[in-house]
């Protein structure tokens, strides 16, 4: 069934009354009128700042779970989101541009946090690599303090509650991590090597240790040409890669193909990393641990 522009309209405008009022359940509604509204691109950036913010806050998405932000595409009802924000919290280093595309249509005001201002890049293929927080460490550094001064900058009487949210979840990534490491240990050295849909993995690379043998997409939104496959392909083979990995986000087409091409048998399709997924990795910390349960699980 093919629904007219503005039933369409109506019907996700229906949608989204239904999904603020399920948002609002259990909170009384003096702390709903009260609490900071805060809007985040992406679902991990959400997960985070809400384990900072605890009850304080409400947080909503822009980009819903399993869809990516390098390429996103900014719905009309996305403006919504954005109109009652009391702040806004993007990555930034090009992850996320499609935010001040909206902002400066839309003329938004809202106080902001860029997350990734300040944190030293790595460049990949010789542009700044936004993907952070795939190193939690990077998280506990730098994301935590970052949204536990804006929070307190714009809820002053909150400052003690957030520093010790942050403390606690911090308290859990440096827990995260130290299991992660361990897991990793699993995988014989030699077969530390990643080759993944795009290029999400550097931080995670150099924090874990593995070695980035390539990626299939070297801009989002653009396929590779045959003649750059046949390279990777060529590249591939000679590091005796174990496996190959997508992200769920994108379609696992390319990266199968390259399997075939290079003689691979395993391909893992499922890692999250710009968006949460389904239960387990529908938080940060539950995405970080499937991913290198599914990594580990491929090459050791
Ligand atoms: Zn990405």
């Amino acid at each position: 069934m093919t629904l007219s522009p503005p039933l369409r309209g109506i019907l996700i405008l229906a949608l989204l009354a239904l999904a603020v009022a399920g948002c609002q359940g259990g909170a009384s509604p003096s702390a709903a009128s009260t609490g900071l509204r805060v809007v985040t691109t992406t679902t991990v950036f959400a997960d985070i700042v809400q384990n900072v913010g605890g009850s304080r806050i409400s947080v909503t998405s822009i980009i819903p779970p399993g869809v990516g932000p390098e390429d996103y595409e900014p719905k009309p009802e996305d403006a919504r989101k954005l109109a009652g924000a009391g702040l806004i919290v993007s990555n930034g280093v090009g992850l996320d541009d499609f935010l001040d595309r909206m902002l400066s249509a839309t003329g938004g005001q809202a106080p902001r946090l860029v997350l990734g201002d300040g944190i030293p890049t790595l460049t990949v293929n010789g542009e700044q690599n936004p993907h952070f927080w795939l190193d939690p460490s990077l998280v506990r550094r730098y994301y935590l303090p970052a949204i536990v001064g804006k929070l307190s900058s714009l809820d002053p009487a909150g400052k003690a509650a957030y520093e010790a949210k942050a403390a606690a979840y911090g308290g859990q990534l440096d827990a995260l991590d130290a299991e992660l490491k361990g897991k990793v240990e699993q995988i014989p050295p030699q077969n530390r090597k990643l080759v993944t849909f795009h290029d999400a993995f550097p931080y995670f690379a150099r924090h874990y240790g593995f070695e980035l043998v390539g990626v299939i997409l070297q801009n989002v939104g653009q396929d590779p040409s045959a003649a750059d496959l046949a390279a990777l392909v060529d590249t591939v083979k000679a590091a005796h890669v174990r496996a190959v990995f997508s992200e769920a986000q994108f379609s696992p087409k390319l990266s199968q193909t390259l399997a075939q091409e290079a003689g691979i048998t395993q391909v893992v399709t499922t890692l999250y990393n710009d968006a949460l997924g389904p239960a387990p990795a529908d938080t940060y910390l539950g995405l970080m641990r499937w991913n290198v349960d599914h990594i580990v699980d491929a090459l050791k």
